[in-house]
This record gives structure tokens, C-alpha cells and sequence, in this order.
């Protein structure tokens, strides 16, 4: 069985995708862990990889399509996609070679994306994270360990968040139609719920 899951940012799609993948006995493939993977490999491909990584370029769908094959092959029980395919065209080089049995969007209002980005934190000198809502600081502002004033990244701010989020909508919205028109099962799965609660909606939607 092959699925895929779908999510923006913060919508605990990872998690999820760790929990389904286990639950369905199925690889959980990640496209930048896939990458990183085959670059330490030293294959063939991991070299080609490096060279374009390493100018500073973007790695071209074709080069992505083939480490998401060369992994499909090497796992016959099943993949799930985690963040492939990102648009139309991905979705059409291996919908050929591929099959995808159900696709999972994991969804979440803008508003709660903002909202558990937004409340990230780090310590301006030895980088700690701290988050204001699930894990903060003993002292409102500054790292337990050294006093040192905490900040937000620049793309953990709201105005970051909404862009990346414009994006994702804009991407993502054609790919789940794509996979509809083809007649494969597209869940949509409330991510506002609890980690628990998600997995058990995906679970029955996917069924099994
Ligand atoms: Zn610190």
C-alpha cells in the first residue's frame, strides 16, 4: 500500500506520518531526510545530488522522482509519501509507475499554523528552543540555562508563516485535485485535534 500525506507546516503531518507508517508497516519516506540519505550514500545519484546542492541550486524534480523510485523499489510492502509530491507535475511523473492507494491531508486554519509557529523560541546565545505555549522559559524572555535573551527566527514570525502558508495552499490545492480527478481516496483528516485523535481519523480513513 502506498500513501500520502499532506499537511502545512506545524501540522504535525511528520508525526503522523512516523505513527501511520508504523501502524501499516510501510516505509515513511521524507523527501529532505531521502536527500540528505543519498548524498551520505555516495551513490551515483547521492554525487549528482551533492554537486547541485552544493551550487546552491535547486534540486530539479527529476533528480527527486528518482530517489522516490529507487525507494519505492527497495520497499515492496508499501511507502508513504511524506511531502511528495509538492505539485501537479511531481504527482504526474510517477503516477505511471506508482500507484497511490489513499491520500491524507492533514488540515489546520491558518490561524492555528500562525499560532504554534509564532509561539517558538530560541535563546539568542546557546540556541535553546523554548515555545510559550507547550515549553516555556522558568522566566518570561530569557533562556534557564544562561539568562540570555530569547528571540523569534525571522521566518517563525507571523508575516513568514502567512507567506510559506500562500504557497502551500497554492501547491497543494491542484495536487489533491489531481489525485481526486483520478479517482484516488483523498481524507481529509482535521489536524486541530489531539496527536492521538488525528492518527485514530487517519487510521479510519485509510481503514485497517
Ligand atoms: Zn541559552
Amino acid at each position: 500500500m502506498n500513501i500520502c500525506i499532506i499537511g502545512p507546516q506545524a501540522s504535525g503531518k511528520g508525526t503522523q506520518a512516523t505513527r501511520i507508517a508504523g501502524h501499516y508497516g510501510i516505509f515513511h519516506f521524507s523527501t529532505g531526510d531521502a536527500l540528505r540519505a543519498e548524498v551520505k550514500s555516495g551513490s551515483e545519484l547521492g554525487r549528482e545530488l551533492a554537486a547541485v546542492m552544493n551550487a546552491g541550486k535547486l534540486v530539479s524534480d527529476e533528480l527527486i522522482y528518482g530517489i522516490v523510485k529507487k525507494t519505492a523499489g527497495e520497499h515492496p510492502e508499501g511507502i508513504l509519501l511524506d511531502g511528495y509530491p509538492r505539485t501537479v507535475h511531481q504527482g504526474e511523473m510517477m503516477k505511471d509507475e506508482l500507484k497511490i492507494d489513499a491520500v491524507i491531508e492533514i488540515a489546520i486554519a491558518d490561524e492555528t499554523c500562525v499560532a504554534r509557529i509564532s509561539s517558538r523560541y530560541m535563546c539568542s546565545d546557546c540556541g535553546r528552543g523554548y515555545n510559550t505555549v507547550s515549553l516555556p522559559p522558568k522566566n518570561e524572555g530569557v533562556c534557564d540555562d544562561d539568562g540570555a535573551a530569547l528571540v523569534q527566527r525571522e521566518d517563525d514570525k507571523p508575516k513568514a508563516v502567512l507567506k510559506r502558508l500562500a504557497l502551500y495552499h497554492e501547491a497543494t490545492a491542484p495536487v489533491i485535485e489531481f489525485y481526486r480527478a483520478a479517482g484516488v481516496p483523498v481524507h481529509k483528516v482535521d489536524g486541530e485535534q489531539s496527536i492521538d485523535e488525528v492518527f485514530a481519523a487517519a487510521k479510519q480513513a485509510i481503514g485497517g
